[in-house]
């Protein structure tokens, strides 16, 4: 019993043979999945997936690389639109120095309205960091310091730093396929290090499908994958890296034990 804590359903590579993805899903031992929003303007077509498909739950808010287009999203918007009861997380928001592909300026003004709308609300905020640990982490502290909010560093592909940063915040870390690729050994000891209260497996699909799947499109039902690399990583079972990431996942998407 698995679930895939960030994915995008909605993206052509899943959304063109759905019901075939959330088919394996299931037969993979896949009992739930979140589809994440990266356009809050597309949040309609995300939100009625996790209408349609009991096991798909989703979230609001604006991907880094599209942060400068969606500078008229406020706050109060993202409070709003996640008051929908499929919808248990906010973002996911962040900054991606790697890619760039949005103003820095815009990407750190999006992360702080998503922060805000995390703090009013309680859900937790799906964060996406590329490239940027420092400032990522100077902003996290920061913006605890003024008061707490519940987040997950998603994909994590940072450094120890600033692992133990966001674990000292409170925060989560979500490891993806990325930490089965051979060059991934920090990755790889961030997950020795993480307690075993604070980490969840994902797929991000439809991109960076684990190995042995590698090079394909990724589906949710992958995430076993990803979980078996974590298991042997921390020297446990892979029944108790599912009872561990899934008992994390209702803790901190709260909001999914009632819908
Ligand atoms: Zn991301
Ligand atoms: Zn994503």
């Amino acid at each position: 019993m698995l679930i895939d804590s960030h994915c995008h359903l909605d993206f052509p590579e899943l959304a063109a043979d759905r019901d075939g993805v959330l088919a394996r899903a299931r037969d993979a031992g896949i009992d739930g999945m979140v589809t994440i929003c990266t356009w809050v303007d597309k949040f309609d077509s995300i939100r009625a997936i996790s209408e349609e498909h009991a096991e798909v739950w989703c979230s609001v808010g604006t991907h880094p690389h599209n942060a400068d287009q969606e500078l008229h999203i406020e706050t109060a918007d993202l409070v709003r639109l996640s008051a929908h009861p499929r919808c248990i997380a906010i973002g996911e928001a962040g900054i991606d120095f790697f890619y760039d592909n949005a103003p820095r300026a815009a990407q750190e003004t999006g992360l702080r309205r998503h922060i805000a709308a995390a703090r009013i609300t309680g859900l937790p905020l799906v964060i996406h960091s590329r490239s940027a640990d420092e400032e990522m982490g100077q902003i996290l502290e920061e913006e605890v310091g003024q008061g707490p909010f519940p987040f997950v560093l998603h994909c994590y592909t940072g450094g120890l730093d600033l692992a133990r940063t966001a674990l000292a915040l409170g925060g989560y870390i979500s490891f993806s396929g990325i930490i089965t690729f051979k060059n991934a050994e920090t990755i790889r000891e961030v997950c020795r290090m993480v307690p075993a209260d604070r980490y969840l497996v994902e797929t991000d699909a439809p991109y960076l499908a684990p190995v042995p799947h590698r090079g394909q499109s990724n589906e949710p039902a992958f995430v076993r994958h990803t979980a078996e690399t974590v298991a042997a990583i921390r020297g446990v079972s892979l029944a108790e890296v599912g009872v561990e990431t899934t008992a994390n996942f209702y803790r901190l998407f709260r909001k999914a034990q009632s819908s």
